[in-house]
């Protein structure tokens, strides 16, 4: 989204522009596009799918270890069910997808290269409804399937592409360095200074507008989401204007009245939607605002706002306030609050897989990790696919020094979850420490290094399992591991190289 996406973008989204106009500097430096370049012209150029997966991959690996990377796989699984719901909706293949959050109080989102989709929890919190929240994954898939990057659809001209080129490039060398997660930052920190001078073309916005409003219509959410997004994020850039350059963008930028126009069009055409935000929704906005809460002053601010929902309104809203508020109170060791928000989340709710989480979180904080564990096999049998539970699950395995049963729950898990939810190795690696089998605890801790993208880490991991074993069938076994992860270290530094870095 032109407003949304790039009015603000720090970080990850420095990378997105960044990279985009380094591939143009690579493929695109005698071709200026203008208007709509042809789809075919960016799968005939050297940014081909496959090469730009990969830079998505590279981003997102340094992503993963940014500290505003949401790791939360309540909230992550929710925004990528949603994310792969629309993408079924898309015009030709389903496209791949993955949708994260990214702890930011700041209204934004923002599409990298290869499908990789930020979405602020400032975004989230801001939602009304689970449509506009899916109005705005939407329109970010639609860059995605538009490949509005490759197809270098920004809105500098061409001598600007060269010079943001070396400043690509040094973000790339700083990403480079690996393992350094302070140079990582301070590379994104340097592609920030950019940040407020390219976006999308207009072209390309209306493009992501339209095919997003058929993927937010076909999949069954309220086509109006879109469209009451717009009308927001004007009322909020009136409001904002002047104050951090990152809003000054609306008041240069009356195409957003074309394009909400556009919208309420399109929306007219339509029969009047039944659809209702589900309760997940509500769960997942209320812990987006608890856990982007860091300061001291925000804390109380957040404690009145939700206390307030928490009285005011009933069914899920209401029952999302209070186990924000119980959240937010375990967080703090308030165990007796904690417990107290969360009987009043209880009443008068269906059960669900959040309110479940929480009991077993809940029981597990405060030290009775049996009950912690009773409760999170019982939500499991009845939600077998929330992730979420799966953690506190083996975590409860872990606490009562249940590790040979934690270990074989958790290798099923990853057999069902094998790239989705890193922590399950880290959990592995536990097991394996305190079951004195140090090698099998490196190897699970390269495999979580390998789907964090910490490739060397994964390779020193690798390398101390070799050493430490004792067994040659496992020893083959790790060198053909050490092999694939040099080869695919190698294929990074050529990617760099590629890029100029
Ligand atoms: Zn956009």
């Amino acid at each position: 989204m032109r407003i949304v996406c790039l009015a603000a973008y720090r970080r990850l989204a420095c990378a997105l522009v960044v990279l985009a106009v380094a591939c143009l500097s690579t493929a695109q430096v005698h071709a200026q596009p203008t208007g709509l370049p042809s789809m075919g012209a960016a799968s005939t150029s050297d940014l081909s799918p496959a090469l730009e997966r990969a830079l998505g991959d590279l981003i997102i690996a340094q992503g993963r270890r940014d500290p505003t990377y949401l790791h939360d796989a309540e909230i992550n699984q929710y925004l990528n069910d949603m994310g792969h719901r629309l993408a079924r909706h898309a015009q030709g293949p389903a496209p791949f997808v993955d949708v994260f959050g990214v702890l930011d109080s700041q209204f934004n989102a923002f599409a990298l290269p290869g499908g990789y989709i930020g979405i602020n929890t400032g975004l989230i919190v801001q939602s009304e409804t689970e449509a506009e929240l899916a109005g705005v994954v939407a329109h970010e898939i639609g860059h995605v399937t538009q490949r509005h990057i490759a197809r270098g659809m920004t809105q500098r001209r061409q001598s600007d592409y060269i010079a943001m080129a070396s400043v690509a490039a040094a973000l790339l060398a700083a990403l480079a360095g690996g393992v350094d997660v302070a140079a990582g930052i301070a590379a994104f920190g340097q592609a920030a200074a950019i940040d407020q001078q390219l976006g999308y073309s207009r072209d390309a916005e209306r493009e992501a507008d339209r095919v997003g409003f058929h993927m937010l219509t076909k999949a069954g959410y309220d086509p109006s989401g879109l469209q009451s997004m717009f009308a927001k994020l004007m009322n909020s850039a009136q409001f904002n204007m002047g104050r951090g350059a990152g809003n000054s963008y609306f008041s240069t930028h009356p195409l957003s009245i074309d394009r909400m126009t556009d919208m309420q069009n399109r929306t007219k055409l339509l029969p009047r939607s039944e659809f209702q935000s589900s309760d997940a929704f509500y769960y997942v906005r209320a812990r987006s605002l608890v856990l982007q809460t860091r300061e001291r002053d925000d804390v109380a601010r957040v404690v009145d706002r939700l206390q307030d929902e928490g009285r005011r309104s009933s069914g899920a809203p209401r029952s999302a306030a209070w186990l924000a508020l119980s959240e937010l109170a375990m967080q703090r060791g308030q165990f007796a609050d904690a417990q107290r928000f969360f009987g009043y989340a209880q009443k008068g709710v269906p059960d669900s897989p959040f309110l479940q989480r929480q009991g077993a979180a809940l029981a597990l904080a405060s030290g009775d990790a049996n009950r912690a564990l009773t409760l999170s096999r019982q939500a499991l049998a009845r939600w077998s696919d929330q992730i979420s539970l799966v953690e506190i699950q083996a975590r409860a395995m872990q606490a009562l020094g249940q590790h040979a049963q934690a270990a074989r729950f958790l290798a099923q898990q990853v057999q069902r979850w094998p790239t989705q939810a890193p922590v399950l190795y880290q959990l592995m690696a536990i097991n394996y420490s305190d079951a004195n089998e140090p090698a099998a605890a490196r190897r699970a801790m390269a495999d979580y290094y390998i789907l964090t993208g910490a490739l060397p880490a994964a390779l020193a991991q690798l390398q101390q399992a070799r050493e430490m074993s004792q067994d040659f069938h496992e020893q083959s076994r790790i060198d053909a591991e050490i092999v694939g992860v040099r080869e695919r270290i190698e294929q990074e530094r050529a990617l760099l190289r590629k890029f100029g870095a």
